[in-house]
């Protein structure tokens, strides 16, 4: 860690202890925290956000010994997940001790919890001292921030005022938020797909030498029921989105589309479209996801957005494709071919 970056953590620690927010830089996105101590920070992470109510906040630790004081229960299979998995972009859903505030639980009897992996983000919890309550930094429902100037975009007022402090830490090496999952004894149940897999999760349950661990059964639960804030609209550009999904090859651009798109009753003609082009490679387009859709939006000369995403006809939506599918699906304000995400191998899967 360098220099000036001790400095900033000494003044971030500060700055939390009189009830303020600290934007962090995590492996994923960058966080908007606050002491879970603090209702005043709890309360301002809300209000900065314009984040409604019924959604609840991921509490970030430093250590496995932070954990008891959270939890009512520590299933064995969460406490098996979070050592192979912590630090790292894995949330685990639990039910909550009385030491949570209700304001970060949007008043469930659960808690989510995450140890990251980002040194800056360990660093400032470790020295708290106390765990810290971070949402993504970004307006509601709004594209997640994956650098420190993404974050002074989002809240140019209240950075200016001191009431929110921008640690920064680089930008973030995963890009996408952590997968989420409730955890009892016999099921893990992912909530939201993300930096960790489901394949991984798997793997983990299947080679286990505990049997009562060989047994977890891993099922699939996203949607807004289960998981509040993971709406269905969600991770938005300010410029319509619109979304193509193609199997096997990307046809000539445009040729399903016509000339003049038409996205929730506006029409675009093909030449203001402004084209993002993800890599191939899963990690790599993750990486870049939000920059590449944050830069896009402020081009001026372009009126709406379009990803054209090609497909594996075998596997869809495995490993961390899962987690990028699941962003564009709920950031395009239009999709097409978006059927073809329905996995064989999870027909009866709610989506
Ligand atoms: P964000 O940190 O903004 O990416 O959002 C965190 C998300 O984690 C929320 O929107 C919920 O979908 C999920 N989450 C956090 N805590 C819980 C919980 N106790 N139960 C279910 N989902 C949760
Ligand atoms: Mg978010």
């Amino acid at each position: 860690m360098s220099i000036d970056q001790e400095t900033q953590i000494t003044l971030a620690v500060k700055h939390l202890k009189s009830g303020h927010c600290v934007a962090i830089p995590t492996e994923t996105v960058y966080g908007l925290a606050g002491r879970i101590d603090s209702d005043e920070a709890l309360k301002a992470i809300f209000q900065h956000k314009m984040r409604p109510s019924f959604d609840p906040l991921i509490v970030h630790i430093s250590n496995l010994g932070q954990i008891p004081a959270l939890v009512k229960d520590w299933p064995l299979s969460a406490d098996s997940l979070a050592r192979r998995f912590w630090p790292g972009a894995l949330t685990l859903v639990v039910k909550k001790s009385d030491a949570v505030s209700p304001i970060i639980s949007s008043g469930l009897d659960t808690v989510g919890l995450r140890l990251p992996s980002h040194p800056v983000a360990r660093a400032l919890i470790e020295r708290t001292g106390v765990p810290l309550a971070a949402p993504s930094a970004n307006r509601f429902g709004r594209t997640s921030p994956t650098t420190a100037d993404h974050v002074r975009v989002e809240f140019p007022e209240a950075i200016k005022s001191g009431a929110i402090q921008v640690l920064d830490g680089g930008p973030c090496h995963l890009g996408v938020e952590s997968t989420v999952c409730r955890v009892t004894e016999d099921e893990v149940s992912i909530l939201r797909p993300g930096g960790v897999t489901e394949e991984e999760i798997r793997a983990h349950f299947k080679s286990s030498d505990v049997p009562a661990l060989q047994n977890v059964r891993v099922t699939r639960d996203v949607g807004h029921h289960s998981s509040p804030g993971h709406t269905e609209h969600h991770y938005e550009t300010q410029k319509p989105l619109l979304v193509v999904w193609h199997l096997g090859v990307l046809p000539s651009p445009w040729k399903t589309l016509g000339d003049s798109i038409e996205i929730e009753g506006q029409h675009f003609v093909r030449t203001k479209f402004r084209e993002i082009t993800l890599s191939e490679n899963p990690t790599l387009a993750a990486r870049e996801l939000y920059s590449k859709l944050r830069e896009a939006d402020l081009d001026p000369t372009s009126d709406a957005l379009v990803i054209q995403r090609v497909i594996d006809s075998e596997a869809p939506e495995d490993g961390l494709w899962a987690a990028i599918d699941d962003r564009l699906k709920r950031a395009a304000r239009r999709t097409v071919g978006i059927e073809l995400l329905a996995s064989p191998k999870w027909p009866s899967r709610s989506r």
